[in-house]
């Protein structure tokens, strides 16, 4: 059994990496960790989060009132709360601004592409909740759409936010998260990306077992398929993953542009020009064809 001050030892040395690390400036970021059942250990507001020491840590219940501690518990209290509420097998939660997957969460971009197989097999996708004003009930309530299905996400134009069993399973998530955000920054800048085939995320979806990595949802069906196109996959129940079908390939040359780039760029020799559309745009495309059907 994990003890008190253990724990709050461990939240000291978490918050120490996070700033060590650049994903904190400032007082950016909380951590928050239960204690037994219906307590929680939580990061307190207005400190750097590189600097705390242990007898700073505020220990609330699991409605968010301050049981114990000097200090107020973190701005973002209710975003926790909201988290343990909906999955009661996290046992910590982290959240701060690392610079690349918080870009990501700026531009609108989710880390939802096929790259990486240890990403595939553990955090799945990292989908992108919606805006929502810092500190506000709105952030629970944008975080609760994908909460349930996601053990790490990006909250738009502000940061990201994971979970885990216990607080360094929270954290090395926010590790992974920007490792991939930083590897898939650079694949872009260079031009390509080989993306796995849908046939093996499949299989390193059924690899999960084998690790025993108890991911919160599947990897959604493959959401090009019939029937799928128009509801697409549905981000509550599964992780929506972009993976193109290999036809006998494992990697395939990632047919996505960049999100809002339509290119009419490329001439055939009789002078016709290719239009490509992301998923979402031929999506949109033919939603807006039928509408103007009925
Ligand atoms: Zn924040």
């Amino acid at each position: 059994m994990t003890t008190e001050s253990q724990l709050r030892a461990d939240v000291v040395e978490v918050g120490r990496r996070m700033y060590a690390r650049g994903y904190t400036a400032s007082n950016d970021g909380n951590i928050s960790v239960r204690l037994g059942d219906d307590r929680l250990l939580m990061t307190p507001r207005s400190v750097c989060k590189g600097f705390m020491t242990p007898d700073m840590m505020c220990i609330t219940d699991l409605d968010g009132r301050k049981l114990q501690g000097d200090r107020d518990p973190s701005s973002e209290m209710l975003m926790h709360l909201e988290v343990y509420r909906q999955r009661p097998d996290a046992r910590a939660v982290c959240h701060a601004h690392p610079p690349v997957a918080t870009g990501f969460a700026v531009a609108g971009i989710p880390l939802d592409r096929a790259v990486l197989a240890e990403v595939l097999t553990t955090l799945g996708s990292i989908p992108i909740a919606e805006y929502a004003t810092p500190s506000t009930s709105e952030l629970p309530e944008a975080v609760r759409k994908y909460v349930k299905a996601h053990d790490g996400m990006l909250l738009a134009n502000h940061g990201a936010l994971t979970l885990g069993v216990d607080l360094f399973s929270a954290y090395y998530k926010l590790e992974t998260i920007e490792h991939f955000a930083k590897i898939s920054l650079v694949a872009r800048l260079l031009g390509r990306e080989n993306l796995i085939a849908r046939e093996e995320v499949d299989r390193l979806q059924g690899l999960r077992t084998n690790y025993g990595i108890k991911a919160p949802a599947p990897i959604c069906p493959d959401p090009t398929a019939v029937g799928d196109l128009l509801a697409g996959p549905d981000p509550v129940t599964c992780q929506v993953v972009q993976a193109p079908e290999g036809e006998g390939r494992r990697l395939v040359p990632s047919p996505i542009e960049p999100r809002g780039a339509v290119l009419a760029d490329q001439s055939g020799p009789d002078g016709d020009e290719e239009i490509r559309l992301t998923y979402r745009e031929l999506s949109t495309l033919i939603e807006d064809a039928i509408r103007s059907l009925r």
